[in-house]
């Protein structure tokens, strides 16, 4: 325990999204003070955290700041330069890893480290040449074609049904590196997230389900209330074979389809916690965030424990804008918290994001209940407060 970081230094994060504000709250929560580094001077993170260092993720004279406050680093934000990690590591702890992030930013990587896993994924091919595109096989159509790095919420994808098509989506995503993925039947959608500690141990918490709307995830319900006991095995064993293969620190997010024939596929992972756990504050005794803290200080991990059954419906700008209102104009109105916090059973949590946005993830709102149905049943009744659609 020599090494164990204890409350009363700081914790630096590299980004100040709605990830590393929630990290900077567990954090304070356990008595640390904490560094934040974004160029944003109103991030959401930044707000909240002792220290702001606002500059660009790879401006060295930031960097030097943040390992000079910081007693160990982490990161809420997977497209910050792996060299920013390496970087910071010289001097300091970096959980997780420069290396193990350049995985997870490169979809071509990711994927190539799920197959050197076993770990099964959909049927791809690498698409950064003309030849290649020439040589894409009809097998891997219909498919659907998605930048190599910095593709997040359903961006930087296009759906293609044929040769044409797909040529014209490569020209459209300026002939970046891309992955052209199978489309695979889907029945439904589930996460796991890992925390992996220093001294290799792993704990996961209990696996979720996740609805999408227009690629941005919109609903997760745990239990899954669709997930058999073999599909959720598969799924925890791959995920821990996952972390362990990249001698990954910190909490990793594996996201996986369920197929129609009942098979699990391994889609993409996140080297971070992820919007698939936000419920964890609430509905868990010890969350994704607080496991975070708890795997770059070398604090003991524990397995978490769901105690409610529940349901986190994310609250996306579009509902600052009821009836299809533009942006900008009076017709902008704040959503009804006060209907929906005398709902019991409510936890709401806004990210302190100014401007609402069409598509910008606001805050998020965890619905726990003694059971599921009656959990269902409450955040059925906000959904339709806030004008979510039923799910
Ligand atoms: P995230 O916000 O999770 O980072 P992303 O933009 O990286 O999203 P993906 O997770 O790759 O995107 O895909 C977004 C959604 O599109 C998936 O959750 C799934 O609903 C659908 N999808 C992606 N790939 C496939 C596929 N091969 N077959 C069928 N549906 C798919
Ligand atoms: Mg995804």
């Amino acid at each position: 325990m020599s090494d164990v970081i204890l409350p009363g230094a700081t914790l630096g994060v590299m980004g100040g999204g709605q990830l590393g504000r929630m990290f900077v709250h567990a954090a304070q929560a356990m008595g640390y003070s904490t560094a934040v580094l974004d160029a944003d001077p109103t991030s959401p993170a930044g707000l909240v955290s002792h220290h702001l260092i606002q500059t660009g993720y790879t401006d060295p004279a930031g960097l030097a700041e943040l390992a000079q406050v910081s007693a160990a680093i982490t990161t809420e934000f997977e497209n910050v330069p792996a060299q920013a990690l390496d970087k910071l590591a010289e001097t300091r702890p970096v959980s997780p890893a420069g290396s193990a992030v350049a995985i997870c930013q490169d979809r071509a990587r990711e994927k190539a480290h799920f197959v050197a896993c076993g770990v099964a994924c959909a049927p791809h091919t690498l698409i950064e040449t003309p030849e290649q595109l020439a040589a894409v096989g009809e097998d891997l159509l219909p498919g659907i074609l998605k930048t190599a790095r910095m593709g997040y919420d359903g961006k930087g994808q296009i759906r293609v049904k044929t040769r044409e098509e797909l040529a014209a989506a490569w020209a459209e995503l300026q002939r970046v590196g891309c992955v052209l993925e199978k489309m695979l039947p889907l029945a439904y959608e589930v996460s796991v997230i890992v925390a992996r500690g220093r001294d290799d141990q792993v704990v996961h918490f209990p696996l979720q389900e996740n609805l999408h709307r227009d690629g941005i995830l919109a609903v997760t319900t745990v239990p899954s209330p669709h997930v058999t006991e073999a599909v959720s095995q598969q799924a925890y064993a791959w995920a821990h074979k996952i972390a362990s293969s990249m001698n990954y620190v910190g909490v990793l997010c594996v996201e996986f389809f369920v197929l129609q024939d009942g098979r699990i596929v391994a889609n993409e992972m996140a080297p971070r916690p992820h919007n698939s756990g936000h419920h964890t504050i609430d509905a868990c005794d010890v969350s994704q965030f607080e496991l975070q803290v708890r795997c770059m200080t070398g604090l003991p991990l524990v397995e978490p424990v769901l105690h409610s059954p529940c349901f986190m419906l994310n609250l996306l700008g579009d509902l600052w804008f009821p009836n299809g209102a533009d942006q900008g104009t009076a017709a902008q109105q704040e959503p009804d918290w006060a209907a929906v916090l005398k709902l019991s059973g409510t936890h709401l949590h806004l990210y302190g994001k100014t401007e609402a946005r069409k598509g910008r993830k606001m805050g998020h709102l965890t619905v726990t209940g003694d059971t599921a149905e009656a959990a269902r049943q409450v955040a059925l009744k906000a959904a339709a407060i806030l004008g979510i659609a039923s799910f």
